[in-house]
């Protein structure tokens, strides 16, 4: 069966124009430019064309490829639906259910402001010791030191300080303690008006609503955004069902329905949660052109959107050609 590929993003918006033009995404002319290779180069299936093939076993086209979007940015709502609209293409969006309901920031989201906010990521890592020396002992944290050694290291789109950051406060230090140290940080750096933070950058229903009346495919993205491979089972169950919820009330019913993984991250026992429900894709973060004759349709891969040219006239790009040689 031929590869599809299938293509995540997270910002698009008019950066230099925007109060952080320093958030990592991608702005909306580049955005409309890869549009435009797409469309020399690819057939553009929607999330329904996907969720059929993988139901019916059936080929989607050749060169298919699926937009994903997510985490629910209102950029997605302002900047992405009125060209994916003209286009007359489909994209799927993954809103975590809370900060509709909620009005909550995410942490990671946090994290990204504050990196945006403060351009020496030398002095943010200082100010992170600082709060690591005032709270950390009261969470048994480690010595900063080590943390240092372990997490500090360049990877793919980020420097060594900001893949220290985000890996300090998305996952390595204690839960109760990441909280305190990112609300620290985001109220110092940022705003400390979470709740008026959210309405600025997330969908709210109506217009979540409106997407899926224009033919957007909505999806889970789990509830609270989570890291769903490091809860026990009740509660994953619990963080699925109540995105469902969410989802029930904009797409009606959920026959075959798509899970985004938050941080790409599963296990075993989720995908049993997702299976007894009749999820019929999940998308991961691995980089990868998906093969829906091999891969489980439950972990297929993406590539982000830095993999792929940003120019509608770009010659095509390695994993262009991949996917007509394979
Ligand atoms: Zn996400």
């Amino acid at each position: 069966m031929a590869p599809l590929t299938i293509v995540m993003y997270h910002y698009v918006r008019n950066l230099r124009r925007s109060r952080f033009p320093a958030i990592k995404g991608l702005s909306t002319e580049r955005f409309k430019e890869q549009i435009g290779y797409f469309k020399r180069h690819y057939t553009i299936v929607s999330g329904a064309d996907l969720i059929g093939a993988v139901a019916s076993g059936q080929e989607l086209p050749p060169n298919a490829l699926l937009l994903t979007f997510d985490d629910g940015y209102l950029d997605h709502y302002t900047e992405v639906f009125p060209i994916l609209d003209r286009e007359g293409i489909s994209g799927c969006f993954f809103p975590p259910a809370r900060c509709v309901v909620e009005d909550v920031v995410l942490d990671v989201n946090k994290i990204h402001f504050v990196l945006a906010s403060v351009p020496n990521t030398s002095e943010l890592v200082q100010r992170v010791f600082g709060l690591l020396d005032e709270y950390g002992p009261r969470f048994r944290a480690e010595d900063k030191q080590d943390y240092w050694e372990r997490c500090a290291m360049a990877k793919r789109f980020d420097s060594r300080e900001v893949v220290f950051i985000k890996r300090l406060l998305q996952r390595e230090l204690p839960e109760e303690l990441r909280r305190l140290m990112i609300d620290a940080l985001f109220r110092q750096y940022v705003s400390s008006d979470e709740a008026s933070f959210a309405r600025e950058l997330y969908m709210n229903e109506d217009q979540i609503l409106c997407l899926h009346r224009h033919g957007m495919h909505l999806g889970s993205h789990g509830y609270a955004h989570v890291w769903l491979n490091r809860l026990g089972r009740i509660e994953q169950e619990q963080e699925i069902d109540t995105s469902l919820e969410f989802l029930r009330r904009i797409n009606g019913k959920n026959d075959g329905w798509m899970m985004c993984y938050p941080y790409g991250a599963y296990d075993e026992s989720l995908l049993s949660v997702l299976r007894l429900r009749n999820c019929t894709v999940g998308l991961t973060t691995r980089v990868d052109l998906a093969d829906l004759s091999h891969d489980d349709p439950l972990t297929l891969p993406r590539l982000d959107t830095n993999d792929l040219p940003k120019t509608a006239d770009a010659p095509p790009a390695q994993w262009t050609l991949q996917t007509c040689n394979r």
